[in-house]
């Protein structure tokens, strides 16, 4: 697989370096600008954003019968449509201002809501304090390290995911890995017998 050479930290990447990859990756029939295109889209849609919040019975005690989602819909057309965090506008989720963990039920309010992208979500909570370390969310990062640094072996791999800051079990290592040997196949990645997996 013809990949150009890149910065390894994806912080410092500039758009061109992720236009080149993105190229790289269409070139090596890894997959197409449909695809890519279509996936985007999906991820602009803000899908279950009011209606995950209106379906909750936390929020529903607070509104009439039947007007809850009135209201909800309301709320969201307010919202400024990017992440408060990032300020991406792909895979926006409801977010608490005042997290649950500090006000329980009360915390699920209208005005207690905001708009988050999944990663900026799911890094605020206690137990991720690392994932600051990347840009990227962990899954796509486990692809971002495989095709940039095309590690050899599968213990390169590992150790390029702990470097990176990712605190997931290695198993998700594993798994991810099977990407090397799907294209390993086909002849567009080379792994050693030194390998592990
Ligand atoms: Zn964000």
């Amino acid at each position: 697989m013809k990949i150009h050479p890149y910065p390894t930290n994806s912080q410092n990447w500039s758009e061109e370096d992720w236009q080149s990859l993105l190229n790289d990756l269409i070139n090596n029939n890894l997959v197409t600008y449909k695809e890519v295109t279509s996936l985007v889209l999906g991820h602009l849609n803000p899908s279950q954003v009011g209606t995950s919040i209106a379906s909750k019975k936390t929020f529903q005690k607070h509104f009439p019968k039947r007007k809850c989602w009135q209201a909800v819909r309301q709320w969201h057309f307010e919202q400024g449509g990017r992440c408060i965090d990032c300020g991406t506008r792909l895979e926006l989720q409801a977010d608490h201002i005042v997290p649950r963990q500090q006000l329980g039920d009360d915390a699920d309010k209208l005005p207690n809501m905001t708009l988050r992208c999944r990663r900026c979500n799911v890094i605020r909570r206690p137990s991720h304090r690392k994932g600051g370390l990347t840009d990227l969310t962990a899954e796509a990062a486990l692809m971002w390290l495989l095709f940039t640094q095309q590690p050899a072996t599968y213990q390169e791999f590992e150790h390029l995911c702990r470097d990176y800051g990712m605190t997931m079990a290695n198993i998700r290592f594993q798994e991810a890995w099977a990407m090397a040997r799907w294209l390993e196949k086909e002849g567009k990645y080379y792994i050693s017998d030194e390998s592990k997996y």
